[in-house]
């Protein structure tokens, strides 16, 4: 398996480096899209997939959470597979009341009338509505769905959910993404645990936004963790020096990883 990253920037970041979304390659050939954003049809261009022919290059989704760098392509995925010359529906895996939250708030205006017909999000994709702590199958890889506190206020958490994804034939220790959460100290340790290595999403800037967690959070984790950690979904404007902190460095746009 290789997951290749597409984007690494954060949401306001600076167009060139992309939102962190992911390309994972499974040993079949097949491609999972982690995340489609609003600046998916350039980076999946930049990472040298045919956007003409896209039924045929990606096999599936898997969204995270609801912020537009998330979801943010999927209307133009959902039109340009419908309207292919061999049309096909990609598999869409996601949390199941966020999968009706996608379609009710954010794509249902976009999408729901096509000439004469009213349509529904499986019209377009093979839905796969799943559980909050559910494990899916794909491809010889098994991803286990992990809540992440995104957006926290007395009211109200906004969840994101990250991955630990486990190659079923191997026996080499799972990875962890956690797409978008603030930092969770204690989920860190006991994920560093269990996994071989963690892409955590790394707040850069001066400011906080408090819905990520920031450099200088990581950096107090202990040095085991942060030794299997890369960084992404950075202000790459705001770089500082990762390796003398422990951490193995930050992602750049279009590096790949392989997990054999
Ligand atoms: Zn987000």
């Amino acid at each position: 398996m290789k997951i290749k990253f597409i984007g690494v920037g954060a949401a306001f970041a600076a167009s060139e480096h992309y939102h962190s979304n992911m390309l994972i390659t499974a040993e079949s050939g097949k491609r999972l899209l982690l995340d489609c954003g609003c600046d998916a049809r350039f980076s999946l261009r930049e990472a040298g997939v045919d956007i003409y022919d896209l039924p045929n290059q990606i096999n599936a989704v898997y969204i995270s959470h609801l912020h537009s760098d998330h979801i943010g392509g999927m209307e133009w995925l959902a039109f340009n597979t419908f309207f292919h010359k061999t049309p096909r529906k990609i598999d869409l895996y996601m949390e199941k009341e966020m999968m009706k939250e996608m379609w009710d708030h954010s794509l249902k205006a976009g999408l729901q009338y096509i000439g004469d017909k009213d349509m529904i999000l499986s019209d377009y994709f093979t839905c796969h509505p799943l559980k909050e702590t559910d494990t899916f199958r794909w491809e010889g890889i098994t991803p286990t769905l992990h809540k992440m506190p995104h957006i926290v206020s007395p009211e109200n958490t906004l969840f994101s959910y990250g991955l630990m994804i486990k190659n079923d034939k191997k026996n080499a220790r799972p990875l962890f993404i956690t797409t978008d959460t603030t930092f969770q100290e204690e989920k860190m340790l006991s994920i560093s645990d269990q996994v071989s290595t963690i892409f955590h999403d790394c707040e850069t800037a001066a400011i906080r936004t408090n819905v990520h967690a920031h450099y200088d959070e990581l950096k107090q984790l202990p040095e085991p963790v942060k030794a299997k950690m890369w960084l992404y979904h950075y202000q790459p404007d705001m770089m500082t020096q990762p390796v003398s902190d422990g951490f193995i460095g930050f992602v750049q746009k279009g590096q790949e990883f392989e997990f054999p």
